[in-house]
């Protein structure tokens, strides 16, 4: 008998929180370049901006400082399908990327635009950071945990869920994730209102066990 799992995972930076809209507003403010969105079709956003090496780094260190990621806006339409969702009974898993250091803020954040969620766990997703004497975890040890779907933008993260983890994914569609093929256990949706439609299909390519 397999036991019921009702966990969900969810990304937080450009699924909640629009971090690369945010990213955008930095790059014209500290290093004067206008970059629309629909440029970013790299994943690094100092990449698809065009900066030099020691300007991504700074730019990186930039967006995370707590002043600045306060200030980024969320998704709002994604507020009201996870609470949906918690209504329902589902555990919502906010697993992010973001450094170890940015845990304090970005809960100030979720709190701040009342952001229903379970739990909230910082992973090494690329290998920016070492998870040592941090609550930080890494890849492999998220790979050790359930979760019934995910939704994210990140194409090195659905096809880790999809493949390693055999989790059913939601792919918000970006500009950064245009380049994949088809994937049986990743969906493209446009925005968060496809995903909420979605959710009874996401259901049934996790065998109908939730
Ligand atoms: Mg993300």
């Amino acid at each position: 008998m397999t036991t019921v799992c009702r966990t969900i995972y969810v990304d937080l930076d450009d699924v909640l929180c629009q971090a690369a809209r945010h990213f955008l507003i930095v790059v014209e403010r500290e290093f004067g370049k206008r970059i629309a969105y629909e440029q970013l079709t790299n994943f690094d956003v100092g990449h698809s901006c065009g900066l030099a090496a020691d300007d991504c780094d700074e730019l990186y260190r930039i967006v995370h400082r707590p002043d600045e990621l306060l200030r980024m806006t969320p998704v709002n339409e994604a507020i009201a399908v996870l609470k949906q969702w918690e209504e329902q009974g589902f555990d919502i898993a906010i697993v992010t990327g973001r450094p170890p250091e940015s845990v304090e803020v970005s809960l100030a954040w979720l709190a701040k635009h009342r952001i229903s969620h379970g739990s909230f766990t910082v992973v090494d997703k690329y290998s920016r950071f070492t998870t040592d004497n941090t609550n930080a975890i890494t890849l492999t040890e998220l790979s050790t945990r359930r979760f019934c779907w995910a939704v994210e933008d990140s194409l090195p993260m659905a096809h880790f869920l999809a493949d390693e983890m055999r989790v059913p994914v939601a792919l918000i569609d970006r500009p950064w994730n245009q380049s994949d093929g088809e994937h049986f256990r990743i969906g493209r949706y446009r925005d968060w209102h496809a995903i909420s439609a979605a959710a009874p299909a996401l259901i049934a390519l996790n065998g109908g066990r939730v």
